[in-house]
């Protein structure tokens, strides 16, 4: 039987894994500089949490989710998006308690049951920030900038930011009624999926994958058109933050969420790179989350980036992260000195230096070879000479250059880079 990793799934190899924590500790970092604290939670999750917290008329929980019993019947879900299990863990430890705006992030795989296309997979991973307890557009304004310092330190010389408001419970309801008198005349021509959205969730209609879909709704009213005051003062307010931060932005009239507890902004960074899985990374406002799922008001915002979009959208760029580094020093020997060798190989890497010896019995001549294959910056071969005097000559592969140092002077040298 000749095994193979589940479709969807991705093995990250090494030759890879190396450009996946660039990413990791840029994203980690970026986001301590704005005072966002990592906030670990399960990978499975009660499955009602998510048919609530996500919502049951969308698709992730009507056709992509994982559901499965553990062995005492307990209905379980290997988590879909990462925000359900935030707001569920800040509920259920009182994190409200905490200086407020709490602001968290997350690194996490996460599962859906979708179609494999390049950029959608069954396995995928997603970084994404939380703020909960701050109703104010300069929080939402804060976290589109923290996305831009993160994307321009990765390298990224060019990205497009959409947003949009949606409104909220207050001036909603008549958006949705005139964008279903919009839609009703075009029920028929709708694609199945938009037909059965047309009672439940008919904002997400303007979302739709189907180009046919999309052309038709091409016309559908903007809940631009409908915000209430408060809503419009927090649109005009988040456009002047970003104006302020001279962070450009295109209004996308269409951009939606469909769910009742997203409110007010909606935002996403798209890419021209990935095809029709262009959005790299999805946000916005959520003030009645906290609420749906049985805690106390409190607004949030937040946003979820997945990182294999991210990658093909880096690559797209032209982007370049060198891969592993290569050694510092590499100590060839003579079979006989393999312990020696191996002992101060110990003593170079217990100073900070990125040291490799033979640890599988090779000949002298083939450990040449591995240094080479390595491409380890320097070579000293261990003798009797070196052992009995405690130095010994070390030649910068780059030229073949010698210099002779003791012991000492060779863990300053490396150490320093002279
Ligand atoms: P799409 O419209 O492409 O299906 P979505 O609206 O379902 O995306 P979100 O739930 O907003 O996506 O998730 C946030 C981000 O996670 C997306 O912008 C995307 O970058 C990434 N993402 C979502 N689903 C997948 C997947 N199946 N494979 C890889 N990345 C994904
Ligand atoms: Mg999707």
């Amino acid at each position: 039987m000749k095994y193979s990793a589940p479709r969807g799934t991705k093995d990250i190899l090494p030759t890879e894994s190396r450009m996946w924590q660039i990413v990791e500790d840029k994203f980690a970092e970026v986001c301590r500089r704005f005072g966002y604290q990592e906030i670990r939670t399960p990978t499975f999750e009660q499955t009602d949490l998510f048919a609530r917290g996500v919502g049951d008329s969308t698709d992730v929980v009507q056709k992509e989710m994982y559901n499965f019993e553990d062995k005492s019947g307990r209905p379980l879900t290997l988590r879909p998006e990462g925000t359900a299990g935030v707001a569920r863990a800040y509920i259920e430890h009182g994190l409200a308690s905490m200086p407020s705006p709490l602001k968290l992030y997350y690194n996490i795989s996460a599962f859906r049951y979708e179609k494999m296309q390049k950029g959608r997979y069954r396995e995928f991973h997603q970084l994404g920030c939380e703020c909960f307890g701050s109703e104010d557009a300069t929080a939402d304004a804060e976290l589109i900038s923290l996305l831009r310092i993160f994307f321009i330190e990765l390298g990224m010389s060019h990205f497009n930011l959409e947003i949009n408001s949606i409104g909220c419970p207050e001036c909603r309801p008549q958006y949705r009624a005139a964008l279903q008198d919009f839609l009703r005349p075009l029920l028929p021509e709708l694609c199945e999926d938009c037909q059965s959205r047309f009672e439940t969730n008919p904002l997400r209609i303007l979302d739709c994958k189907n180009d046919h879909c999309h052309n038709l709704t091409q016309d559908a009213p903007s809940p631009l058109e409908y915000l209430c005051p408060d809503c419009q003062e927090h649109w005009d307010q988040l456009r002047q933050l970003l104006d302020n931060y001279e962070i450009p932005y295109k209004i996308n009239p269409r951009l939606v969420r469909g769910l009742d507890y997203y409110t007010k902004t909606v935002f996403e960074f798209v890419s021209d790179a990935v095809g029709s899985q262009g959005t790299i990374c999805g946000g916005g406002r959520y003030d009645g989350l906290v609420e749906l799922l049985n805690g106390p008001h409190t607004p949030g915002v937040g946003f979820a980036l997945g990182f294999e979009r991210l990658l093909l959208e880096l690559e797209n760029q032209g982007v370049e992260f060198i891969s592993y580094a290569a050694p510092d020093i590499f100590l060839a020997c003579l079979p006989e000195y393999r312990v020696f060798a191996n002992s101060f190989c110990y003593r170079l890497r217990s100073a900070g230096i990125y040291a490799e010896a033979d640890t599988s019995g090779r000949s002298f001549k083939s450990q040449m070879k591995q240094a080479n294959r390595l491409g380890a910056k320097y070579l000293m071969v261990i003798g009797e000479d070196e052992v009995d005097s405690g130095s010994g000559m070390i030649k910068r592969m780059s030229d073949g250059e010698e210099f002779k140092m003791s012991f000492e002077e060779l863990v300053q040298f490396l150490l320093t880079g002279n």
